[in-house]
């Protein structure tokens, strides 16, 4: 099995992707998904962010209340720190966890879909494709004043706080192009599904994993017979 990283910019149409990936049969490990679940009440998470943070931070019923959360981190480097060092390590837990299931499930690839994977590249390293969804300026500006109900400037600034589309796409291994109609990101999607399916890159870690089974195997037998000998 081999990892495939998904990213984009704000509006640039990765939730679309991803959605007819999944509708395709691919698994998608949706990093915001996992965030959010890595926090919900009365997880590890959870008790040491209301333990350094606070109650004060908590809804009525009982959740985090990201809002109050977020507005606290922006203005304080420190507290993102604590706060990225509590999160971080159980998020990449549990995506190790599903990583793993879908080994065991059989699966030849796994989308990973990260919405800063090439502003934090924590995760780039461990990939084996990275995909960017790609469309032009105009194009996003309109989508995502439509999407948000945002005006022409506040759209802007959004899209001027982020990694440009363009840097991204260049860092990328593929890019979908979803300037157009959805129909046309589609076959590029089946595309690249047909591709990452045929590819043999599974194959590695699939040879590590029964090398590494054999060598326990091995040492297991080795230390049977010195034990009966
Ligand atoms: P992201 O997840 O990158 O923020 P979305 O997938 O939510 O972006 O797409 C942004 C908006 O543009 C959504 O309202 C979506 O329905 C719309 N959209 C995405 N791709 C297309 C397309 N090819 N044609 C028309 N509208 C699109």
């Amino acid at each position: 099995m081999f990892l495939v990283g998904l990213t984009g910019g704000i509006a640039s149409g990765k939730s679309t992707v991803s959605s007819q990936l999944k509708e395709l049969g691919c698994p998608v490990i949706d990093a915001d998904v996992v965030a959010r679940k890595v926090v919900e009440p009365q997880s590890p998470a959870y008790r040491l962010i209301v333990q350094h943070f606070g109650r004060e931070i908590l809804l009525d019923n009982g959740e985090i209340d990201r809002q109050k959360l977020g507005q606290i981190i922006f203005s304080s480097p420190e507290k993102r720190k604590l706060l990225n060092s509590i999160t971080h390590p159980e998020i990449h837990k549990e995506m190790f966890k599903q990583i793993l299931l879908y080994f065991l499930k059989g699966y030849r690839y796994v989308i990973l879909d990260v919405p800063l994977l090439f502003e934090t590249r924590r995760l780039t390293r461990f990939l084996t494709h990275t995909v960017v969804v790609y469309c032009d300026p105009a194009t996003q500006l309109s989508r995502l004043m439509q999407r948000d109900g945002l005006s022409q400037e506040e759209a802007e600034q959004r899209i001027g706080a982020q990694m440009p589309l363009k840097e991204k796409r260049g860092l990328a291994s593929h890019v979908i192009e979803n300037s157009g109609s959805r129909e046309d990101t589609h076959r590029q999607v089946l595309r690249l599904h047909t591709k990452l399916e045929d590819s043999m890159e599974f194959l590695v870690v699939r040879a590590v994993a029964v090398a590494a089974v054999a060598g326990l195997g091995g040492l297991f037998l080795c230390t049977v017979r010195l034990l009966v000998s």
